[in-house]
């Protein structure tokens, strides 16, 4: 199976500066930010889309949320963000390895969930 652009991310073979990483999951900026904070946390397991994930995939995808928490407040944003999660091409998703958008820094409309 191809590697993903995210795995090969976080293996190191396309260079990208990491804000956090441990065993579960890394965190990197968007290249292509659309906030003034907007960053990426991905999980290392390789699942393509969140309906992807398994019962398996439980303590994966609760530490992803537990992380996004920990990692707003060490950037300073830690009361008021957003989290957004594309799943498959006709939502959005263009990098088929899950990950959670974690924008913040704009006012976000309460009636649209755009990013
Ligand atoms: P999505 O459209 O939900 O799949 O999100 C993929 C995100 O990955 C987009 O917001 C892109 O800007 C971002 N992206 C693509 N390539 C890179 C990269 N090399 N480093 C950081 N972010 C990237």
């Amino acid at each position: 199976m191809t590697e993903t652009l995210f795995t090969r991310i976080i293996n190191g073979e396309i260079p990208s500066e990491f804000i956090y990483k441990d065993d579960l999951c890394v965190c990197i900026r968007d290249i292509s930010p659309s906030a003034p904070t907007h960053v990426l946390i991905i999980p290392r397991k390789p699942i393509p889309r969140l309906a992807d994930a398994v019962a398996e995939d439980r303590e994966i995808l609760g530490h992803l949320m537990l992380k996004a928490g920990e990692i707003a407040r060490q950037l300073g944003v830690g009361d008021a963000f957003r989290l957004v999660i594309n799943n498959g091409a006709d939502a959005g998703q263009t990098v088929f390895h899950l990950h959670l958008h974690l924008l913040a820094g704009k006012t976000f409309s309460e009636s649209t969930l755009g990013m």
